[in-house]
């Protein structure tokens, strides 16, 4: 007998039908002689919904309340499950981040799990049930609910599985595993059978939505192993994993369209102006990912970075006002960018990996913007319109395509839609 966490999100339980259908998978793995823990996330856009409805209420929600609005999302997914488990003859219990002991710290919107205590998600299973459990919510030492970053029902399903000590922590999506690259932005790309924790968590951290950033690192903290694979077919996915496995030079590529491009004109160019600048920034909570510096020319040079969108009124208000101290001429901010990175731990080994890649963009007639690189990854930023382009042919380029086309086989033209659009 196995103890299997089965964590399935967001698209995988948008409709009543597809929540029948993953009742019916989970009480198929238990019929097979397994205990079984569901993790699951807010039904379809459900927490987009939620994010929207408060900004049109108020453009800065206490983050405690904006926690517990989204909170809320899973609470809906996660009792309807166990109604449809129930409906089929099998014991289910429905448990909230609370209920289900997942103590995080007080760091609203993106808190970590610090423990879990699953005393009652072992009594329902010891009572042979099924345990249903909220995804991307726990609670905090003042009693608050919290939430762990979009995208955390994949931590709470790692966190769970360490906890319990599960032989299997299968993470369901509406892609068969992890591929080179988004097979939606790429059809050509392929699923790998494995992939190293470094690499799945350069790839996460460069904007691969399939697997939250957070689960990846607790799991590779913790040596859980994550079987990612698809909701909607039988297939063996990805297992994420520490692998001896030889390196290729690139494993895949991420591409990420959260990010915007800020410019700083006419910087003096005097020591200290940089430091304030980037100072000002950070005492406003701005997250800075790439730096750029241009050549003065005249005693005046452009300082950009990249930072997320969601950030970038806070950041424009800052340098507005820091302009007049730095007599610097003006901040200007490009939305329509898009970073695509190259990740592989075999790319320590070779070089070469930038001249090709840059090659490759300038044949395709692909200008690059920014460039930023660390020993496993090269990010270019691009053009938001040459995001695909720039995918694909740095997918071709590096000889990661595979003849077979990606094939839809379960979403609506308007779910496809609305993952290719989806700021990362
Ligand atoms: P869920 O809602 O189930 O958590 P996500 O939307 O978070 O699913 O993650 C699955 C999506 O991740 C896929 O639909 C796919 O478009 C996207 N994706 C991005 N990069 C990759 C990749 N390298 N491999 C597979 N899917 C990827
Ligand atoms: N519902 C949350 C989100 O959309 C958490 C998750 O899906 O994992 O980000
Ligand atoms: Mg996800």
């Amino acid at each position: 007998m196995s103890l299997i966490v089965a964590k399935f999100g967001g698209t995988s339980v948008a409709t009543t039908d597809r929540i029948k259908n993953v009742a019916q998978r989970l009480v198929r793995m238990k019929n097979e002689g397994n205990q079984v823990v569901a993790v699951v996330s807010a039904m379809g856009k459900t927490t987009d919904d939620l994010v929207s409805m408060c900004e049109a209420l108020n453009p800065n929600p206490p983050a405690r309340e904006m926690d517990r609005l989204l909170s809320t999302g899973e609470q809906v997914s996660m009792t309807l499950l166990a109604m449809a488990i129930e409906a089929l003859g099998v014991h289910a219990m429905s448990f909230t981040g609370r209920q289900a002991g997942i103590q995080t710290d007080g760091i609203h919107e993106k808190a970590k799990i610090v423990s879990v205590d699953n005393e009652r998600i072992m009594k329902c299973i010891h009572d042979d049930g099924i345990a249903v459990v909220a995804g991307f919510q726990g609670i905090d030492h003042n009693g608050d609910i919290t939430t762990l970053g979009r995208g955390g029902s994949d931590t709470t399903a790692v966190a769970v599985a360490y906890g319990l000590g599960a032989d299997e922590c299968q993470i369901f999506s509406d892609v068969v595993g992890v591929y080179t690259a988004d097979p939606r932005v790429c059809p050509h790309a392929h699923k790998l059978d494995e992939i190293s924790y470094d690499d799945m968590l350069e790839l996460s951290a460069a904007g691969s939505g399939v697997l939250q950033m957070r689960a990846v690192e607790f799991a590779r903290k913790y040596n859980v192993v994550i079987h990612s694979r698809s909701a909607f077919s039988e297939e063996p996915g990805t297992l994420v994993k520490e692998t001896t496995m030889e390196k290729s030079v690139i494993t895949g590529i991420a591409h990420d369209t959260s990010e915007v491009k800020v410019t700083v004109r006419g910087v003096p160019d005097i020591t200290g102006v940089a430091g304030r600048l980037f100072q000002v920034l950070s005492a406003s909570n701005v997250s800075v990912d790439m730096i750029i510096q241009g050549t003065a020319a005249d005693g005046l040079a452009d300082i950009s970075f990249t930072c997320p969108a969601k950030d970038v009124a806070t950041a424009k208000a800052a340098l507005d006002e820091l302009l007049p101290e730095l007599g610097a001429q003006e901040v200007y901010v490009n939305e329509n960018i898009a970073k695509v990175s190259l990740v592989g731990t075999g790319m320590k080994s070779s070089p070469g990996v930038a001249a090709k890649a840059f090659s490759t963009l300038a044949e395709h007639e692909i200008s690059i913007l920014a460039i930023s690189t660390s020993p496993i990854r090269l990010s270019v930023v691009v053009g938001k319109d040459e995001c695909a382009k720039a995918v694909q042919c740095l997918h071709t380029a590096f000889g990661m395509d595979v003849e077979e086309i990606f094939e839809e086989n379960a979403l609506s033209p308007e779910e496809v839609e609305a993952k290719k659009n989806k700021g990362r």
